[in-house]
Order: structure tokens, then C-alpha cells, then sequence
């Protein structure tokens, strides 16, 4: 680690102040925690296992912590961020900042531990966890901060400046980087037992003394610079909204005297008023903006930014992997130097680090040429150190060159480009495709062939996963064991959960999905264009990372991928056996997507390898096909007038893969989310025979759209159980859910099946469930 490096503070000060020419002014937003080898993961859940002390815990956290700080020191960043550290989250962070810890967890003042700190990420024995949401339109998840006139703030959490004192310590000056008051405020949700039109931000007076603390704490431990996150600034935001950030901030303002404030944004453009506003606070000295996604806030930038202010400008991409392109950002930074002075421009990332992979270093099995294109957070740090370098007219040529190679190749690589695929994506724009017959008369023709009862049961795919299975696939990988054997393994396997089902009585069956680690890396596996990384790892929430593939070139499907799976399983009952794919917007949206062409673009392509592998499918004889969209909502865009827009070209996609089926072939779609009342028509749209739903956990909601008048005369299965729980439901609770469903729905639309795919859980949780999910379906066909 860095502490046992012979580095002083003032052998790194000297370091830093003798360049010959001035400092170079780069910056980075936040930088992932979990380290390049998910160290914090480790450490944590060794740490809530207990089979780790806290020590530990702090121990790991403190070298990683270190070992970052001294990483953009060395790089030569000017303003490194601190505090973006995390055990959990910022925004949880924040809360205990704030001491705005909800009263079931018992907490009774002082600084806030591990205790409390993990029993609102987490739960406890006896109360359950905070609510969890999505970042913006990140993978990321926050704990979503649950406020009402009754909670008491006060600073319960010194985080920031035990930080920022520590980073100094090793003889670094690093930037404190904290959730900005309006932003947490909007990100919140009003308590249970608050009422709803609550205003969440008529708490700013309450939470501002608080900020007023920390900053006067900070500045006490030597802060020269502090950074207030207010991505909410990007959103669709109303006057009175926007009025908050000039209350607060005027508010702040003599607090913040004698301190350099950066306010950062990200994720998208400023709006034009958010702009005005923004750029109109008192007591603020620079402005941090997304340049990767925020092209009309370059526009605005150049239409008139404040004199005197620093410009953050985020040019190298914090949500992607791919290598920057610096001749090209060069140009874009050179045009705002004109703008802004040359001394107040500042290089940075588009945001936060935190949404990419950590660090290319330990990529030892990519290919070369592809490893060329990319960078990690760890090189996109080298990168944004490399421009401000070049601004100063301290261009590192090496670098450059090397860069622009790079550039090169990628424009140029046959790896990346296959002309037929570009041209029969290309054809598909400005064109429709749909199915010939509409559902009702393809639903008549389905049900001829499939001859299913009132009310047929399903479920959504997978089995449970058993530790045999995950070792098979393992040593098949690993050539461990022959092809034989493993096709032997998953035969036994399918055959298993075929008899199960036949036992249980379902009427549609599935195989199980045994042969899949993941819904999309196994498709993913197959096509071309995509490519893996080892360690490329991305926190989602808490300790849970994910490991997005990287689609490089244009998609394509060099041969069938399921179809001897399914059409072994199917060949082993006399029941309809579901085809299981991944559709092509949930394999974009939990992908790295390339950035060289628009993402429909590459959804089209993905596209168009389902509908291969959908008509293979249909003539190996398997006559109900689901294509999951799991995470068709993520990919919605954060601004309302942008929604229209990604919806039509998504549906799109999805059409295309089973436009061309016959009208007896059943398309089935699945989603993981209930919240979907603003997108129905798209979901509608999407012209599939039958939906299922996550719907147990909010069950209201989903029904409440077609209660409220919504048409729907497609096959829809709300799940009638929540899978993400061990719990088993009663037939009764779940005949009781089926019937509020057939208080909405027509009877002969309606599918039973549980929330989602099975395979987290255990056979002893599953084998029960789905008995009583049957037995609950035929009791309801005996009354209607
Ligand atoms: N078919 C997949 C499964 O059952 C769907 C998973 C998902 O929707 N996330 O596992
Ligand atoms: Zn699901």
C-alpha cells in the first residue's frame, strides 16, 4: 500500500509544484471503491459474515482509499476528489451525514458505525432494509433517504472530513466531494405515515446547518476546494424546483466564504433554465458538466458562461470503457479555453468513475488490438491528466500518437466492421415490422394448436441454480471435463426440471436454463462483436458488482444458440416447451455499448440475430418462444422529451425479432419491473401474445393502469408470488391475488406464473410454491 511507500508530504508537494510551466488543471469527479479485485466486496461480506472484525474492514478500505489518492497524485491530477469512498453508498452516506436515520433503527445519537451504517443498507434481524432505487439511468443503486417534518438533523457522520484529513495525511490535497442539499433532497422519498404532496424540499432550512458544519469543519481541516453533486440539475426540473439550489446556495453562501465550490452535474445536459440558474448561484466558483452526453450543454457553454468561473469540463467518458479519443477532445477543450480563459478551464470526466470498470491492467485475456480501444477508470485518469497536460503545451506526444493509433484501428479494424450486418441494419430504420395478423386472431390460432386451459400456468425460465451445476459449467469452461460429459450433466438437469414440472402440472414447461450463467454473457458468448473482460467489474449496489460485456463490433450470430437446448427439451414432453431468449434492448442495456455509431443502431443489429436464432427456433419446432426485455425500462432516458424517442426505436427492436413467426407461434416477453404505467403503450406495442410481470411486491400499481380503462388484449401473466423471497405462498394468498387480477383483467387473457426466474432460490422453496401456484389456478378454473 501507499503508507509504506517512502513518500513525505512534502517530498509529494515538491513533486507536484515543479513543473516549469503552470499547474496543469485536471480534475476527476469520484472513482470507484470497490477496488481492482473487488477487494471491497470481499472485505465487507467477510466483515457482515463475521468472519472478519471491523478493523479489517477499515483496514482494507483505508489501502484502497490510499492507494487511489496516490494513483491520481502520481497521474499529476490537481483536484482529487475525496469522500467518494464509500462502505455502502453516497446518498446513504449522506443520510448519516445528515443523522436523518429513521427511528426503527434505534439509533440514539453519536456518530453513526457500522451498527447502524449496515442496518439501513442491509436490515437486521428484526427490521428490514431501506428502500433501494436506481442512480439516475446508472446500474447503480442508491438507499433512498426517507424524511418527514418529524426527523431531527443533526451532523451524525464526519466521514467527509475524516476523509479529507486522512488524504492529507499522506500528503495529498484532495477536493471533499458531498451530495449537494438540493439533489439529496430530491432524491429522497417522504417517510411512511408522510403524507405524499409532503414538500420534501421545505426540509432545506433543516438540513442546511448541517452543511454548514461539515463546511466549516472542513475548512478548518485545511479545504481549499469542496464539491457539491447536484446531477438533479440534468432532470426535468419545475421553477420552483430550480429556485431551491438559489435559496440554498445563497444560504450557504457566507458559510462557504474563502472556499472554492465546484458544483458537479452529470449524466446529462443542462437544461437551458437549469442552466440560467445554475450558473446564476452565489457563492460559487466553478461548474462541473458532462460533455460525453451533454452536446447542447456545449452549446449553452458557449453561448455565454459567467466570467471569473471555473469550467469542469467533462470530456472523458465516466460510463463507458472506451479509450478517449484526444485529438478530438483536444479540439472541444480548445474551443471553451477561447470561452473561459485559458487559466479556468479544468479537464475532468463526464462523471463519476464509479459506473465503469476499474482498471485495464488486469485484463490478461483480452485481445490485444481490443484491449488498445479501452480505458478503465484507473487509465481514464491517465487520460484526463494527459489532455490538461496538452492544454498546457505539455503535450506528451508518446501518448498521443499511440492514442490516435488506437483510434485508428478501431475506425478500421475488420473485427469491428461486417458490411451485410451494417447494411441490413441500416435497411431496417424509417421501416415498420410487424406480425401480419393482429393478437386476437394469432391468439385464436395459438390456442387451436396449444389447446391450454382457462388460467395456464407458467414460469419464467430459469430453475434453481445447485452449487453441481454452477462446477459442471465451471470445469466445462475450463476444459475440465469433456463435452460429453457436460451435455450429459445438463441433459440429466433438464430432464429433472422437465419431470418436476410435468409433476407440478404446468401447462407451459421450460428447460430450466441450466446451461446459462447469465441471460445476457450467454448470449453474449455466442455472437460476434462482443468480447469479456476478467476483472471488468461495476458496482451495483452495496457489495454486488456486475460484469457487463463490451459490444466492440457489429453483431452478428455465427450459428443457432439455443436451439439444441430447447429442442432437447422439448423433444422430452408432450407439453408446449418455451424457447427462452434474452431480447436485444436488455442485452444492450446491461452491456457495454460501443460508441461509434448511435445505440439504436446496435440494438437493430442484436435484433436481427434474435429473429435468426427466433426462426430457428420456430423450425427445430418449438412453438412458444419468450423473449425476456428485462431491462427495457433502464434504458429509458432521464429527460421526458428524449422518452419517445428510445422507446420507438426499443420496440422496435423487439418487433423485429418475431415479425416474421407464424401466426401458431405463441411470443411470450417478460419484464422485471411493475412500474411501468407511463410506457403501457409502448409495452403494448410491442405486439408479444403473452407479457409476464414482476408484480407481487406492488401490486396495486400494475393493475391500476388497467383499471383505469387501459385495453389490453394480449396473454398477461402478473406474477402471483415474489421470488426474491424464501417465502412460501399459500394456495389461498395466491387465489386471492389471481381473483383481484380477474377483477381487472378478462379471464381468458390471464396467465398465473410467479414474478420472475427461479433461480436463486432453492428447490425446497420452489417445489412448494409452485404446487400451491397450481393449485390455485385450478381451484379459480373450477369458479369461473
Ligand atoms: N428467463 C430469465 C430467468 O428466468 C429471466 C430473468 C430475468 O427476468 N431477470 O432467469
Ligand atoms: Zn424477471
Amino acid at each position: 500500500g501507499f503508507a509504506s511507500l517512502p513518500l513525505s508530504s512534502n517530498c509529494l508537494s515538491f513533486l507536484r509544484f515543479s513543473f516549469p510551466t503552470r499547474a496543469m488543471a485536471s480534475h476527476i469527479v469520484g472513482y470507484p471503491r470497490m477496488g481492482p479485485k473487488r477487494e471491497l466486496k470481499f472485505a465487507l461480506e467477510s466483515f457482515w459474515d463475521g468472519k472478519s472484525s471491523a478493523d479489517d474492514l477499515q483496514k482494507v478500505s483505508a489501502d484502497l482509499r490510499s492507494s487511489i489518492w496516490k494513483q491520481m497524485a502520481d497521474a499529476g491530477i490537481k483536484y482529487i476528489p475525496s469522500n467518494t469512498f464509500s462502505y455502502y453508498d453516497q446518498v446513504l452516506d449522506t443520510t448519516a451525514m445528515l443523522g436523518a436515520v429513521p427511528p426503527r433503527y434505534g439509533w440514539n445519537g453519536g456518530e453513526i458505525g457500522f451498527d447502524v451504517f449496515f442496518s439501513m443498507a442491509r436490515g437486521n434481524a428484526s427490521v428490514p432494509a431501506m428502500e433501494m432505487t436506481k442512480w439516475f439511468d446508472t446500474n447503480y443503486h442508491y438507499i433512498v433517504p426517507e424524511l418527514g417534518p418529524e426527523v431531527k438533523f443533526s451532523y451524525a457522520s464526519h466521514k467527509a472530513v475524516n476523509e479529507f484529513r486522512e488524504a492529507k495525511s499522506l500528503g495529498i490535497d484532495t477536493v471533499p466531494v458531498i451530495v449537494g442539499p438540493v439533489s439529496y433532497l430530491l432524491l429522497s422519498k417522504p417517510a411512511k405515515g408522510v403524507e405524499k404532496s409532503f414538500s420534501l424540499l421545505s426540509l432545506l432550512g433543516n438540513i442546511l446547518p448541517v452543511y454548514k458544519e461539515v463546511v466549516a469543519e472542513l475548512k478548518a481541516a485545511g479545504a481549499t476546494w469542496i464539491q457539491f453533486d447536484e446531477p438533479t440539475l440534468v432532470k426535468d426540473l419545475d421553477s420552483h424546483q430550480l429556485q431551491a439550489f438559489t435559496h440554498a446556495y445563497s444560504e450557504l453562501e457566507s458559510s462557504l466564504s474563502g472556499l472554492n465550490v465546484l458544483i458537479e452535474t452529470y449524466f446529462a445536459d443542462v437544461p437551458a433554465e437549469a442552466f440560467k440558474t445554475l450558473t446564476s448561484l452565489k457563492g460559487v466558483t466553478g461548474y462541473g458538466f458532462d460533455l460525453v452526453r451533454g452536446t447542447k450543454t456545449l452549446d449553452l457553454i458557449k453561448g455565454g458562461f459567467p466570467s471569473g468561473k471555473y469550467l469542469f469540463a467533462g470530456v472523458v467518458d465516466g460510463r463507458n470503457i472506451w479509450a478517449n479519443d484526444l485529438a478530438s477532445s483536444l479540439d472541444t477543450l480548445s474551443a471553451l479555453e477561447a470561452i473561459v480563459g485559458k487559466d479556468k478551464l479544468v479537464v475532468s470526466t463526464s462523471c463519476s468513475l464509479l459506473h465503469t470498470a476499474v482498471d485495464l491492467v488486469n485484463e490478461t485475456k483480452l485481445d490485444k488490438e481490443i484491449k488498445s480501444w479501452l480505458a478503465f477508470a484507473a487509465q481514464k485518469v491517465v487520460e484526463v491528466n494527459a489532455l490538461a497536460k496538452a492544454l498546457a503545451g505539455q503535450r506528451d506526444e508518446a501518448f498521443f500518437s499511440s492514442n490516435a493509433t488506437a483510434q485508428a484501428s478501431r475506425k478500421s479494424s475488420p473485427r469491428v466492421t461486417n458490411e451485410a450486418v451494417q447494411k441490413a441494419a441500416a435497411a431496417l430504420k424509417g421501416s415498420d415490422h410487424r406480425r401480419a395478423t393482429n393478437v386476437s386472431a394469432r391468439l385464436d390460432a395459438q390456442q387451436k394448436q396449444l389447446n391450454l386451459p382457462i388460467l395456464p400456468t407458467t414460469t419464467i425460465g430459469s430453475f434453481p441454480q445447485t452449487m453441481d451445476l454452477r462446477r459442471v459449467r465451471r470445469e466445462f469452461k475450463a476444459k475440465k471435463i469433456s463435452e460429453e460429459e457436460y451435455v450429459k450433466a445438463i441433459t440429466e438437469e433438464i430432464s429433472k426440471v422437465v419431470k418436476l414440472q410435468e409433476e407440478l402440472d404446468i401447462d407451459v414447461l421450460v428447460h430450466g436454463e441450466p446451461e446459462r450463467n447469465d441471460m445476457v454473457e450467454y448470449f453474449g458468448e455466442q455472437l460476434s462483436g462482443f468480447a469479456f473482460t476478467v476483472n471488468g467489474w461495476v458496482q451495483s449496489y452495496g457489495s454486488r458488482c456486475v460484469k457487463p460485456p463490451i459490444i466492440y463490433g457489429d453483431v452478428s450470430r455465427p450459428k443457432a444458440m439455443t436451439v439444441f437446448w430447447s429442442s432437447l427439451a422439448q423433444s422430452m414432453t408432450k407439453r408446449p416447451m418455451k424457447g427462452m431468449l434474452t431480447g436485444p434492448v436488455t442485452i444492450l442495456n446491461w452491456s457495454f455499448v460501443r460508441n461509434d455509431q448511435p445505440r439504436s443502431e446496435t440494438c437493430y443489429q442484436i435484433a436481427l440475430a434474435i429473429k435468426d436464432e427466433v426462426e430457428d427456433l420456430e423450425k427445430a419446432g418449438v412453438t412458444v418462444i419468450q423473449i425476456d426485455e428485462a431491462a427495457l425500462r433502464e434504458g429509458l432516458p432521464l429527460r421526458k422529451s428524449e422518452e419517445a424517442f428510445y422507446l420507438n426505436w426499443a420496440v422496435h427492436s423487439f418487433r423485429i425479432t418475431n415479425c416474421g413467426v407464424k401466426d401458431t407461434t405463441q411470443i411470450h416477453t417478460h419484464m422485471c419491473y411493475s412500474n411501468f404505467n407511463d410506457i403501457i403503450h409502448s409495452i403494448i406495442d410491442m405486439d408479444a401474445d403473452v407479457i409476464t410481470i414482476e408484480n407481487s411486491r406492488s401490486d396495486e400499481k400494475l393493475l391500476s393502469v388497467f383499471r383505469e380503462g387501459v385495453k389490453y388484449g394480449a396473454g398477461i401473466g402478473p406474477g402471483v408470488y415474489d421470488i426474491h423471497s424464501p417465502r412460501i405462498p399459500s394456495t389461498e394468498e395466491i387465489a386471492d391475488r389471481i381473483n383481484k387480477m380477474l377483477a381487472v383483467l378478462e379471464s381468458n387473457i390471464l396467465w398465473v406464473n410467479p414474478d420472475c426466474g427461479l433461480k436463486t432460490r432453492k428447490y425446497t422453496e420452489v417445489k412448494p410454491a409452485l404446487s400451491n401456484m397450481v393449485a390455485a389456478a385450478k381451484l379459480l378454473r373450477q369458479q369461473l
